[in-house]
């Protein structure tokens, strides 16, 4: 099966002029929720089998998907789909499907539109690869997680370390690009373990590598047994694990292009790039977000209230606010900081570095003026820059 080029020419992730790009293209993310059982880190809109996510609800949930789709005003054409959850690849290539046709039928599809799919590793096939490649699939994302059998335990995935990177192998016979996604600072994951993850997960080559710090949610099984007694990740474990992947990621060609993402020359993911640079994008399914014509609008989280507003021919939203001007530029400044390429200043940014905090940040060297872009030179301290922009008032 050929593996199908996005661009002729490679783009540089981390170059001004593709994140200046990402700000107008127009994406679609489209949530699937069932999963097999519930991660004890886990906060996101899922429904497990246990709780009536069986085989005839995704179907139910599909046909519901494909509704709310057609009620949304023509929007496209659209330059990049992402299905996560949840884990779509719980869904079948020929519902995958019929969701993909419904959003070219209703909104259009850009040429080389990216289309990725979230996976679970213990879900993969050969055939099922094949199959969505034949949709259009030109991305796969495997929740690969680590590659220690006992922080794996730990996080209750239920994959082997094989079964991770065999799954891997395959699709990337398969796909344009591959992910491979990593949680490092786990409770009793030690410093050896976390480079030994390193070490198998740059040894596959991936086309890109996504690795966050694992957080303990609010109402998740991990904080509770954190509230237990039971150990909470330490902050400056999960910093060295960091600073390690940064120093290894360059021998297999990965470019890191925001705080916690790497790719090779023209493997960014477009729909990402697109929300970091405060694109427009449409959200369908539960608990989907959306940001249109200056206005963000949200889904309801329950499947059931989700599943009788689409079936009574009611938009599912549980709310929407239009963001004024000036807090759309505070959050567009905000949420761009976390490109290695930075952020366009604008009148905020500008507002930003002549304020106290910007100074005190100038002077330390965590942010540096690139042109007319403002660069974090530190990306851990990324989000207490960020939360300075917020601060100050526009
Ligand atoms: S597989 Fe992913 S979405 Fe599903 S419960 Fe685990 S972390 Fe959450």
């Amino acid at each position: 099966m050929p593996r199908i080029p996005l661009n002729s020419r490679p783009a540089q992730p981390d170059s001004p002029g593709l994140a200046a790009a990402a700000a107008h293209w127009r994406s679609a993310y489209v949530h699937i929720p069932f999963c097999a059982s519930r991660c004890p880190y886990c906060d996101f809109a899922v429904v497990t089998v246990e709780e009536g996510g069986t085989d005839e609800t995704a179907e139910r949930y599909v046909q519901a998907v494909i509704a709310e789709i057609a009620m949304e005003p023509a929007f496209g054409p659209i330059d990049a789909i992402n299905f996560g959850g949840g884990t779509p690849s719980r869904l079948s290539a020929e519902q995958l499907g019929r969701i993909v046709t419904v959003l070219d039928d209703r909104h259009g599809l850009a040429t080389g539109v990216e289309i990725s799919l979230e996976a679970n590793p213990e879900d993969w096939t050969e055939q099922y690869g094949a199959a969505i490649v034949d949709i259009g699939f030109t991305r796969v994302s495997f929740g690969i997680q680590s590659f220690d059998p006992a922080v794996l335990a730990s996080l209750g995935r239920s994959h082997t370390p094989e079964q991770g990177a065999a799954a891997v192998r395959s699709a990337m016979n398969q796909f344009f690009t591959v992910n491979v996604d990593l949680i490092y600072g786990t409770p009793g994951e030690s410093g050896a373990s976390w480079e030994a993850t390193v070490d198998r997960t740059l040894s596959l080559k991936p086309e890109h590598l996504s690795a966050y710090a694992l957080t303990v949610e609010r109402g998740t099984a991990l904080s509770r047994n954190i509230a237990g007694g039971a150990p909470a990740p330490d902050p400056d474990d999960q910093a060295d694990k960091y600073e390690h992947l940064v120093a290894r990621a360059p021998e297999v060609r990965l470019v890191r292009y925001e705080v916690s993402n790497w790719c090779q020359p023209g493997h960014h993911c477009r729909y990402n790039l697109s929300i970091w640079a405060m694109g427009e994008f449409v959200g369908f399914g539960l608990g989907a977000h959306d940001h249109r014509d200056g206005r963000r609008s949200y889904n309801v989280t329950r499947l059931d209230a989700y599943l009788t507003m689409v079936e009574s021919g009611v938009r599912p939203r549980s709310g929407s606010e239009q963001l004024s001007a000036p807090d759309a530029e505070r959050e567009r400044v905000a949420i761009g900081l976390r490109l290695v390429a930075g952020v366009e200043a604008g009148e905020h940014g500008l507002r930003f570095l002549k304020s106290a905090e910007g100074q005190r940040h100038l002077e330390a060297g965590t942010v540096t003026r690139k042109g007319s872009r403002i660069v974090v030179e530190r990306p851990l301290l990324t989000d207490a820059v960020a939360r300075a922009t917020l601060s100050v008032s526009p």
